[in-house]
Parts: structure tokens; C-alpha cells; sequence
């Protein structure tokens, strides 16, 4: 466990990276237009394509694209699945203005080596151990300028703008913005856990949510981030409650920390709530919804005691595209705040890869699964089954 004080401290520690990442400035190239830049020398790879939405993935050789002048070659060593992934795979969020051009490499969880950079990065060398942020951002929009890269007006997305991370390499652009060198003791695995699901749930938890040491915090969903979630706020000393239906994701939640648990199977949201409330005396300070669903969102929200706070994480699927009621008058009457929390800005990496290293979080324990780039499609086939459990990660490339 770690106290509010000595994360403090760590945060404090972590003001000199903070400074730097947001005021570094990049070379007038980051403003070029974006695309694709011509393959680099003779270097192939293998990578898992898909070709057809919710179809097998295809592995399959294809050419190594050359970096930009301010971007970098990254080897993969360890690739995440995610649930984004599976949307992707599933062709959601067109409602969002997602429209993945095929064939595609999906994969936004990525732990690597610098393989070669371009003539004018600054700070990132070859050798370098890394992981990616999967809001790879510009440096140069308002948004980033104000430490909000997660927010980037004119992000890079991974699928669309370029080749995913379900490959040997992946190319990245604005280098020494977007390649975060891993500190030692921090391994591949928890490199790609911090590409997406880790981060995310840690800004949701210690930024979005402001957990504060001794407080109730409800976690809805055990995937990958709600596991997450619950690591890192029990790590605060926070009280969580977790939610879902499956008995081997409560069980892990309660190996991750979690005080007690709540099998939701037959419940309606309104009956989740009043079961939190029970458990914790009144409901809870915090409510984060790791899934994104109507009835996770609804759940969270009357799970919430007065003046409680709702941390919407998880994106919604074909169901609700992005549309879910929440109870208005309860807002009102009882004060409580709804948030939203996407990945985790650039700035905010250091004080997280200190936690990491010192041992107090531990990302790569929530790994249950290694595998080889051609088993991808059986772990989307899975999560469509809800059949996972924590995360799936490829670390066999050859
Ligand atoms: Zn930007
Ligand atoms: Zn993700």
C-alpha cells in the first residue's frame, strides 16, 4: 500500500519530467502534413491484418514504412489486445467518425526498442526502451501545448493513420513527444499495459476521480481497465467495491485489492446500486464504468453517496452509440458530478513510470496471457465472448 503522502512525493519528484515533456519544442516538420512516407530500405515485417471486419486476421509480410523527420522505428517486443481493438474489429464508433480504411494493423499497446530515428529527433535514441501513448499526438496544437495531448486537435490514430501495433515495428511520429522512455525495472509487458488500459485507468482513478486515501470507490466492469482501476485505487488506499458478472474476474479483483465484490448476474442497475450502498454504508465516493454500457453507466451513477463522483471510461458499443440517459434529478438533488477520462496525457508519465518502477503498481501482473501474433483473432473471438480475463498480450512476433 502506498500512503496519500509518499504519492505525493512521487508526484513532486516526477515536476522535472512533467516540465520538460510540456516544453519541449519540436521541429517545424511536425507541422508537415500527415501520410505515409515511402518504405524504408528493403526492411520487412510480419503483422496481423484485417482485411474484413470481424473476419479472422490475416498475418501476412509487409514493408516497413520510413519514419518522418521528427518521428521514430520502434521493435515491438510486447503488443496488447484491447478492447478498443475488438470495437475497431467490430466497426464501431462510426457514429464517432471512426472509418478504419482495410486492410489495417490494428494494436495501440505497444513496449519496444528505438530502431532507428530521424534527422531531427532531439531526446529519443536508438536503443531507447520504450512505450507509446495511444494518443500520439502533434506537441503543437493548443490542447498539447496546454499538457492535454491526450486531447490532440490532430492526433495520429493507429489503424488509420498508420500501422497498429499486431506487427514488428510500428513508425511514430513526433518522436520525442510520443516514444516514452521506460525507466529500469519497468519490462515490455507493463510497457504495453501502459499504452492504454494501465494509463487510462490510473488518470481516471488519481486525476479524473481524485481518489482520495479511505474513500469508497465502486469499480464497474473487471476487464482490463476495471482490474486496473482497481489495482491502482486499493494502491491508494481507497476502499473499492467491484462489480461484474464473471466469478474469475471478481476473483482477480479481489487479488488486485478490491474489499469486497458484487456479482451483478440477474440484477437491474437500480438493484447494483442499492447493493454498493449496502456495502459501503451509504454508496461510494468515486464510481468508475470500465465498460461502457448503459446499464455499467446507470449502475455507476446510482451506486454514487451525495455529492459522488461518475468516471465514464468505457466507450460505448453498436447498442447505445454513444447515447445512454442517466437520472437527472438525482444529479440535482443529490450533487453528484459525471466525468469523462480518456488515456493519459504525456505529462503525467513520469510520476505514473515512478510508481511502476519503485514496484508500488504492478501493470504486468494483470498480464494472464502471453501469445503469437497469429492467435489475435482467437483472443477478439473471446472478448466478444467477454472470455478473457486481465490482459492478452502478443510478445511471439517471428
Ligand atoms: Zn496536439
Ligand atoms: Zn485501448
Amino acid at each position: 500500500m502506498i500512503s496519500r503522502r509518499e504519492f505525493n512525493t512521487h508526484i513532486t519528484a516526477a515536476a522535472a519530467g512533467v516540465a520538460l515533456a510540456q516544453n519541449t519544442a519540436f521541429p517545424a516538420e511536425v507541422a508537415e502534413a500527415r501520410g505515409s512516407a515511402p518504405a524504408s530500405g528493403s526492411r520487412k515485417m510480419r503483422a496481423a491484418q484485417m482485411t474484413t471486419f470481424r473476419s479472422p486476421l490475416q498475418v501476412a509480410e509487409v514493408p516497413v514504412m520510413a519514419p518522418r523527420s521528427d518521428g521514430a522505428v520502434i521493435q515491438v517486443e510486447a503488443s496488447g489486445i484491447c478492447r478498443s481493438d475488438w470495437h475497431y474489429w467490430n466497426q464501431d464508433w462510426t457514429w464517432m467518425g471512426v472509418n478504419i480504411p482495410l486492410p489495417a494493423v490494428m494494436g495501440h499497446e505497444v513496449g519496444g526498442v528505438v530502431v532507428e530515428v530521424g534527422r531531427d529527433v532531439r531526446t529519443v535514441k536508438v536503443g531507447d526502451r520504450v512505450t507509446i501513448p495511444f494518443h500520439e499526438s502533434d506537441g503543437t496544437c493548443p490542447q498539447c501545448r496546454a499538457g492535454f495531448q491526450n486531447l490532440c486537435d490532430h492526433g495520429v490514430k493507429f489503424a488509420v493513420d498508420r500501422t497498429g501495433g499486431w506487427a514488428q515495428y510500428v513508425i511514430i511520429t513526433a518522436a520525442d513527444l510520443n516514444c516514452i522512455r521506460l525507466p529500469e525495472g519497468v519490462d515490455s509487458l507493463s510497457a504495453a499495459a501502459l499504452g492504454c488500459r494501465f494509463m487510462t485507468s490510473y488518470r481516471a482513478t488519481v486525476h479524473r476521480g481524485r481518489v482520495q486515501p479511505g474513500q469508497w470507490v465502486a469499480v464497474h466492469g473487471c476487464g482490463g481497465i476495471g482490474l486496473s482501476a482497481v489495482q491502482i485505487a486499493a494502491t491508494m488506499d481507497a476502499r473499492v467495491v467491484a462489480i461484474d458478472i464473471d466469478d474469475r474476474k471478481l476473483a482477480k479483483a479481489r487479488d488486485e485489492g478490491a474489499v469486497t465484490t458484487i456479482d451483478a448476474r440477474g440484477l437491474t442497475a437500480d438493484q447494483v446500486g442499492q447493493a454498493v450502498k449496502e456495502a459501503t454504508g451509504g454508496g461510494v465516493h468515486v464510481s468508475i464504468d470500465g465498460l461502457g454500457r448503459a446499464f455499467t453507466a446507470q449502475q455507476s451513477i446510482l451506486s454514487l453517496r451525495k455529492r459522488g463522483r461518475h468516471v465514464q471510461v468505457g466507450l460505448t458499443s453498436q447498442e447505445e452509440r454513444g447515447m445512454v440517459s442517466i437520472p437527472i434529478d438525482f444529479l440535482v438533488n443529490s450533487e453528484f458530478e459525471v466525468v469523462g477520462s480518456l488515456g493519459n496525457p504525456q505529462p503525467n508519465y513520469p510520476e505514473l513510470l515512478t510508481l511502476v518502477a519503485k514496484g508500488k503498481l504492478n501493470p504486468a501482473r494483470l498480464v494472464t496471457r502471453q501469445i503469437a501474433l497469429e492467435d489475435v483473432t482467437d483472443t477478439l473471438q473471446r472478448m466478444t465472448r467477454f472470455d478473457t480475463v486481465g490482459f492478452e498480450v502478443i510478445t511471439r512476433f517471428g
